[in-house]
């Protein structure tokens, strides 16, 4: 049952996007990258692509990746200015160069090579939406807004494949790089266990490795559901033993089956899009508190 789920109620967007290139029988990656695709140049989303809110200084730094489940192939770019499509770059990563990850300027160097346009990504809505919420005091941009777009697929060949993209915390730090571009943290995909996916707080998702251990539960026999609560339990009792209340993280997955999971953890009112035949659903996930309930 081929399926493409993403996150957040944007993710509506994204499952429209790619539906129809997963019913031409394309790729799972090429479906997620059209999805992806979709809410990058989409202003009105600002936390990724075209109109993310910027960092600290205001620029708008871009992270993401991509994995393909057939051969665990990958790619991802962070920090990355005044390219739009850093999805599509992520993939020109992983298809045209030996390395996995590029950064910063080598990145927008290889961007500009690769023939990306330069852009300029601030919106007038998101300078202001960049004004009204700049911390005033004690700035943390761990409690600014934020909200990653990340698609999973399942082929109509029963392949697996993923695509994260995002502008990251609003106002973090330059050169801050979160979860999202990471392999592992932000995204894990492989055929032979399932796909999974992570936003939310970047800095905790990638203290848990969280996507790899969604994978890896599935690998062990859970359910994609159960494999999202369990990272999310991990998270939750890591809190408790750093003395911290949990931070707001999601998980969601998808497994060769078209079986989804999803978690989050308390007052992250996660909610994700998944296709139903020719129709997009939007479904609440499932919180757990530090009590496990
Ligand atoms: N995980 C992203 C980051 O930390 C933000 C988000 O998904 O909300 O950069």
């Amino acid at each position: 049952m081929p399926a493409v789920v993403a996150t957040w109620p944007f993710g509506q967007t994204a499952v429209r996007a790619a539906m129809p290139l997963l019913r031409q029988g394309r790729p799972a990656l090429d479906v997620a990258l059209a999805g992806a695709q979709a809410i990058e140049d989409d202003p009105t989303v600002h936390s990724v692509g075209y109109g993310g809110v910027g960092n600290s200084i205001g620029t708008v730094s871009l992270d993401a990746c991509v994995m393909d489940g057939r051969t665990l192939n990958c790619g991802g770019v962070a920090a990355v200015e005044n390219i739009r499509h850093v999805a599509a770059l992520a993939k020109r990563v992983m298809e045209r160069t030996p390395h996995v990850l590029l950064v910063g300027e080598g990145a927008r160097l290889f961007a500009v090579q690769q023939g990306f346009a330069l852009d300029t990504l601030l919106t007038p809505e998101s300078v202001a939406e960049w004004y009204k919420t700049r911390p005033k005091a004690n700035p943390n941009p761990r409690d600014q807004g934020h909200d990653t777009v990340t698609v999973l697929v399942l082929d109509q060949k029963g392949s697996l494949g993923g695509v994260c993209t995002t502008s990251g915390l609003a106002h973090k730090l330059p050169g801050r790089v979160g979860d999202s571009p990471l392999i592992g943290s932000g995204l894990y995909v492989d055929d032979t266990a399932g796909a999974a996916g992570a936003t939310g707080v970047g800095e905790e998702i990638i203290r848990i490795n969280g996507s790899f251990f969604v994978v890896e539960q599935m690998r062990a026999g859970r359910t994609p559901q159960e494999a999202c609560e369990a990272a999310v339990r991990r998270l939750n009792s890591l809190a408790v033993r750093r003395g911290v209340h949990p931070a707001r993280v999601a998980f969601l997955a998808l497994d060769v089956k078209g079986r989804v999971g999803a978690a989050a953890t308390s007052r992250t009112n996660f909610q994700y899009a998944v296709s139903k035949g020719n129709k997009v659903e939007l479904v609440q996930a499932r919180e757990l508190d530090a009590e496990g309930k």
